[in-house]
């Protein structure tokens, strides 16, 4: 019969156990899109949790932040008609 050569050290005994507590990770689906979410955690997709509306997301800020630069784009030659006259 095979025999173990040396006897097996706390340290190596308890480094192989401490993978066995180790679960893949469950996921849920967002309410409101439906992208997969950890639990107790805001979408990060849309911004919800548990049905309302508590983040603004990056994509949203972008659009925001496009929106406001058409704005201001509209508004350009004129407050640099604005600008010009100041100095003359
Ligand atoms: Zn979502």
């Amino acid at each position: 019969m095979a025999v173990p050569k040396r006897k097996v050290s706390k340290a190596r005994r308890d480094s192989r156990s401490a993978n066995k507590g180790i679960k893949p990770q469950t996921f849920g689906k967002c309410q409101n899109c439906t992208e997969p979410i950890m639990s107790h955690q805001v979408c990060s997709a849309c911004g919800f949790y548990k049905g309302h509306k508590v983040l603004v997301t990056k994509n949203e800020r972008s659009i925001k932040r496009a929106e406001m630069r058409a704005a201001a784009a509209k508004d350009a030659p004129v407050t640099e008609a604005d600008s010009s006259e100041p100095k003359e």
